[in-house]
């Protein structure tokens, strides 16, 4: 289905509708016309005397069966149709290496600039003082350039969460930009302007603030820490080996978390750095449809659980974030079968924290992953504006997510707190 497809035919079938009305029109029946992959005529039939109004009623309750009757109209987003294949995903397998590293001058003597130059021997390195402006002008394009610098300024910083959401009190170190994995609802491909990998040598800086920075502990006994917001933890960690400093060091303060947020089984420097009760390594999870068809080359629930095994066995506290669920049909069976999987296989009481979310995005991410990643499923949903200006599912259909998931959560992991990740205040409160 093309966007050009749906402009043609809704052009054709109301030539007297002005562009603001037309793009209406044209966005809804691309979006249905993907979603049941049938043509624009299927979708909306040609009628006689059909006018705007009659047209756009019957598109809305057919793109959002659940929601359209009871949802005001000014929920329903629908932007003008911008479709550019240019910015299309390379989802061709591939190993990560950049073709273009810049190492920034005052860290060349770094372990870990030699680190790189020791991995990527056929890149071309180039040195850069800081002020040069590197990478891709395409999202799709970042794993080309690799940069290694000084940070001098993002060190920590509370968690923004959402605006107006129910806070978890989390922090955030910023150890490193860019992820070589491919998920669909990933915030980075909207958010990175600066289309690169970047990875700080001067982690010991970081580190030298932790003792002076006063954390919040939010809903937990201890304030937790995380690295994971800009990139995946571990991805890159048989690279960085960040996880040989920050165990250690998080050893010694046994009054904080440390979290490592991942994907993948890259846990090789975490074992080599030995277990401690106050790291917890998580592992996002998702029903196994969602994984396979829009978490591009992550590896599977099974690798995943395996490797949260390994690191439990080693003497780690584990955390898994459901997140995000995607509402499907059959989503209730999936997603159950995950829960099954783990419970099956993990060592229950070794489970910190479980965080439970639904897919939401900004209006300009839905726009990029439309771009990035034309055959998507994920936004077939029915998702409205909501009270942060993120686009989310109907109250209802979340609630039915967090009435399903929680009590199975809770009542099998009894040990781990079971959490809602960026909720609306009102509907925290009844879970
Ligand atoms: S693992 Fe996380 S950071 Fe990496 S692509 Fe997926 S969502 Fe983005």
């Amino acid at each position: 289905m093309t966007g050009q497809a749906a402009e043609e035919y809704i052009t054709a079938l109301l030539p007297q509708c002005g562009v603001n009305k037309r793009r209406e029109l044209v966005r809804l029946v691309y979006e249905i016309a993907k979603r049941d992959k049938i043509t624009p005529q299927e979708v909306l039939p040609a009628q006689k005397n059909l006018s705007f109004e009659s047209a756009k009623k019957q598109l809305l309750a057919r793109r959002y069966p659940v929601t359209f009757k009871t949802t005001s109209k000014d929920r329903f987003y629908l932007p003008k149709l911008e479709l550019n294949p240019d910015l299309e995903a390379d989802l061709a397998p591939r190993a990560f290496y950049p073709k273009t590293i810049y190492i920034e001058s005052s860290v060349r003597d770094s372990e870990l600039a030699a680190r790189v130059r020791a991995a990527f021997p056929a890149a071309d390195f180039k040195e850069t003082d800081g002020k040069t402006q590197v990478g891709s002008p395409n999202f799709s394009r970042r794993l080309d350039t690799l940069l290694i610098h000084r940070e001098k300024y993002d060190f920590l910083k509370p968690c923004p969460c959402s605006c107006s959401a129910a806070c978890c009190g989390y922090n955030l170190i910023n150890l490193g930009f860019g992820c070589r994995f491919e998920c669909e609802y990933c915030f980075l491909q909207q958010y990175q302007n600066l289309h690169a990998v970047l990875l700080p040598a001067n982690l010991e800086e970081f580190l030298s603030k932790i003792d002076e920075t006063p954390f919040r502990k939010g809903l937990f006994d201890r304030p937790r820490i995380g690295s994971g917001e800009f990139t995946d933890s571990l991805v890159f960690d048989d690279l960085t080996r960040y996880s040989r400093q920050l165990v250690p060091f998080f050893r010694k303060r046994p009054h904080l978390q440390f979290e490592f947020k991942t994907k993948s089984v890259n846990i090789g420097g975490l074992l080599e750095a030995g277990g401690c009760e106050n790291v917890v390594v998580s592992w996002s999870v998702n029903s196994a449809k969602i994984t396979d068809t829009a978490e591009h080359f992550t590896p599977a629930l099974s690798a995943r659980l395996a490797a949260a095994c390994e690191a439990a066995k080693a003497g780690y506290r584990l955390g898994f974030h459901f997140d995000p669920v995607i509402i499907y049909d059959g989503w209730q069976a999936d997603y159950a079968r995950t829960v099954q999987e783990m419970a099956d296989t993990l060592p229950k009481e070794k489970v910190a924290w479980i965080s439970v979310g639904t897919l939401r995005f900004s209006r300009e991410l839905k726009k990029m992953i439309e771009n990035r990643f034309p055959q998507n499923t994920i936004l077939d949903g029915e998702f409205l504006l909501d009270f942060d200006g993120k686009m989310r599912y109907s109250d209802l259909q979340r609630k039915e997510v967090y009435q399903f998931l929680l009590p199975l959560l809770r009542k099998i992991f009894p040990h781990a707190q079971v959490y809602l990740c960026m909720e609306d205040p009102k509907l925290v409160q009844s879970f």
